[in-house]
């Protein structure tokens, strides 16, 4: 690029960078501290600009600067993460050192006990780097039920595909386990975000995460829940205590915002 454009600035904005705002307790792995400090083997967590954006798109709805909201956003797509955002800022997010751990995703399997891999490695013969590829290609609800088209998920479990059925049950139980542990982590939360590909168009998802959430202050309003997507749109009951919002992600624009700002700060600077 720079010798196509020598006089365009370049800017790295890094899917990670909002991350960094994650304190030791989360971001750490219980293993042998050498290996973080000689290999960097610590939670890194993604998909920061599409978080960072929903985040900052909810505080202007709402009207309330950012520095005072807590927030779980659930950015899910093909790829899947939750993050929990205090005060602005993360302080935890599902995917780890790679975007392998936590949700369930399309092809990704997310949270899985490390053992299962020694365990398929002695069990099948197959070498490592199969099963790398297995968890991060063959996994996650096209492993469950060789569909990763959510769409076509709701249809077939709809018409009674057994498979398809669980596939939805786990994507929608693994969310709603975050949401729980990001409100324990978070003490309390303003407002939860649904985002990305499923975020916004699946209305089925956004209920089921939130099932039996009442008792939290997280109460859907299946009218509002049912017309959503397409602008920001809020989907909570009246007396939900936490809102419950449905925002189109837009990476591209948060990523030419920052690199707008780094752009600005180094011509002043
Ligand atoms: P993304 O990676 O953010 O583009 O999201 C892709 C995922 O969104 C795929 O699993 C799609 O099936 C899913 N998706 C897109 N539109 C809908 C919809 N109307 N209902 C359910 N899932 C959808």
């Amino acid at each position: 690029m720079r010798d196509l454009l020598p006089h365009t600035p370049q800017v790295a904005v890094f899917d990670t960078a909002f991350h960094q705002t994650m304190p030791p307790q989360a971001f750490h792995y219980a293993l042998p501290a050498d290996f973080y400090r000689e290999y960097g083997v610590r939670r890194y967590g993604f998909h920061g600009s599409s978080h960072r954006y929903v985040a900052r798109s909810a505080s202007r709805y709402l009207g309330i600067p950012l520095e005072q909201l807590n927030l779980i956003t659930l950015h899910l797509g093909n790829g899947a993460s939750a993050a929990a955002i205090e005060r602005g800022e993360s302080i935890d997010t599902s995917m780890g050192l790679t975007p392998l751990e936590g949700l369930i995703m399309g092809t990704r399997c997310g949270d899985l006990d490390p053992a299962v891999h020694f365990y398929l490695q002695r069990k099948t013969g197959r070498p490592f780097g199969d099963i790398e590829g297995i968890l991060n290609r063959e996994s996650g609800l096209k492993g469950i039920c060789g569909m990763n088209d959510m769409r076509e998920i709701q249809r077939s479990a709809a018409q009674g595909d057994p498979q398809a059925e669980l596939a939805l049950s786990m994507f929608c139980y693994r969310v709603r386990k975050y949401i729980g542990a990001y409100y324990a982590a978070l003490g309390t939360v303003d407002a939860l975000i649904f985002t990305g590909g499923i975020g916004e168009n699946s209305a089925v998802v956004r209920s089921r995460a939130c099932y039996g959430l009442t008792a939290l202050g997280i109460s859907l309003d299946e009218r509002r829940n049912g017309t959503a997507g397409g602008e920001i749109t809020h989907i909570q009951m009246h007396d939900s205590r936490v809102k419950i919002l449905v925002i189109p992600t837009d990476e591209e624009r948060e990523i030419a915002e920052q690199t707008v700002e780094v752009i600005r700060k180094k011509g002043k600077g």
